[in-house]
């Protein structure tokens, strides 16, 4: 009886019903801007009617007059560097004899030839210290269970799955979008996912800027109490140098990913960036933004500064048709994307594996990787877009649209984004009636 009984828009519904509950987290958002405690803006939405979990799990209680049960220990491991099985049992004392049975139960014994560290393994020995029961967890919602049957063992897998949990964030950028992200309480990786939503829309190497900010609603998964990180990001906001763009998920079954509140595809035939953001270049090009841009436009292409061997990924589907060297380009790759565009990468390290001419790439994918071969003096990506034969800004160039929610999905859709977004817009709306309380200083 929690909420892994629910499907997940009966959870946001509730959640959304639980709105009016909001109010109370403004007097921690107050504290919290300017404090650097992560997590704290973290307005957890408990739906109602969903039994706490504390109850849930709490343990039975013991039956009086039950006969005293037999000898057992039960002993928690967690695999070390340069463990293995063998290593372990001998340790805990157990027969070498009980390791091989264990490891014989089809299918799943030898699943345990291979344990990693930091998983855990949980023993319950007898009296004689002969193994009645061993677990092992590769994960914190998978455990392999391996129970004694008479002269062998019989194992199973039990999947568990963990609580979600409605939550928000909002971040104002003041120094690069991962240290912001940071002091939101967001790590790295969400930062990454969030990112990823907009990267259509932004070049988060180049384009990001001090005062853009964003607002979150996302998962956060627990078990047993215990948070064990995060599910999907449901809903979001970026404001990026005063646009902002909305997306919402959405599945089906034809469909999956975000699209914006009236049902267009996030997705679009370009990425606006053909490297991938990361922690550097961005810390790095915070820095040097403006001057960059003004002295790279003249010479028709845009210089991506990155450390050497930052993978550089095709900007949309194509193919390859030229993956070769001059003295000016270095190695450069050139790919064709049906008949109107065509986009250039040059100064690469490397190529990557299988990129030559008539190859096929997709968007995404990794086709070399960033140096300064040719004309340049630092490790750079140079980068160009043309649209049918002329060069444009490709950050700026207007993109085809990517096939928008079908007529036929349009209800589904509406009821499972509409929620989603009106939540979005709720918090939002209370961040920003809170700074608006605050107290000139
Ligand atoms: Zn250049």
């Amino acid at each position: 009886m929690d909420s892994r009984a629910f499907p997940r828009k009966h959870f946001v519904l509730a959640g959304l019903l639980g709105l009016g509950l909001c109010s109370f987290v403004l007097a921690d958002l107050l504290y919290i801007e300017d404090s650097s405690e992560p997590a704290e803006e973290t307005a957890a939405l408990a739906p109602p009617g969903i039994a706490p979990r504390a109850i849930a799990d709490a343990p039975l209680p013991e039956i009086a007059g039950e006969p005293p049960a037999p000898q057992h220990t039960v002993t928690h491991r967690q695999v070390a560097p340069g463990d293995n099985l063998a290593v372990i049992f001998r340790r805990q004392g157990i027969a070498a004899a009980e390791l091989h049975r264990v490891l014989a139960s089809k299918p799943l014994g030898p699943r345990l030839r291979r344990i990693y560290p930091g998983h855990d393994l949980t023993f319950t020995l007898g009296e004689d210290n002969s193994l009645l029961k061993l677990e092992y967890s590769p994960g914190p919602l998978q455990t392999l269970a391996f129970e004694r049957a008479g002269d062998g063992f019989v194992g199973r897998e039990v999947t568990q799955e963990p609580e979600r949990v409605v939550a928000y964030k909002h971040a104002t950028i003041d120094h690069s979008l991962f240290v912001s992200s940071q002091r939101a309480g967001f790590d790295d990786s969400l930062t990454m996912r969030l990112a990823q939503i907009f990267q259509w829309d932004i070049d988060f190497v180049l384009d990001i800027r001090r005062g853009d900010e964003f607002y979150v609603l996302y998962e956060e998964l627990y078990l047993n109490d215990k948070f064990i990180g995060y599910g999907d990001i449901l809903a979001a906001e970026f404001t990026n140098q005063g646009d902002s763009f909305q997306a919402v998920w959405y599945s089906d079954d034809n469909t999956e990913g975000y699209f914006t509140p009236t049902g267009k595809s996030m997705r679009k035939a370009f990425l606006r960036a053909p490297v991938q953001f990361s922690r550097i270049s961005s810390n790095f090009n915070l820095r040097r933004v403006h001057p960059l841009f003004k002295r790279t436009m003249p010479h028709r292409g845009i210089d991506y500064a990155a450390p050497r061997g930052t993978p550089i990924m095709a900007s949309g589907d194509g193919t390859v048709t030229t993956a070769g060297r001059t003295n000016a380009n270095g190695n450069y790759v050139v790919i064709k994307h049906g008949e109107q565009f065509v986009t250039k990468y040059l100064h690469l390290s490397k190529f990557a594996r299988s990129i030559r001419k008539g190859a096929r790439v997709k968007q995404g994918q990794t086709i070399g990787y960033v140096g300064a071969t040719g004309w340049a003096n630092a490790p750079h990506l140079h980068y160009e877009f043309l649209v049918s034969g002329v060069h444009k800004n490709p950050r700026t160039v207007s993109l085809p649209d990517a096939a928008p929610i079908q007529n036929d999905a349009r209800p589904a859709f509406e009821y499972q984004a509409q929620p989603l977004i009106a939540l979005l817009n709720g918090y939002k709306q209370q961040i920003q009636l809170a700074f608006r309380d605050l107290p000139a200083e």
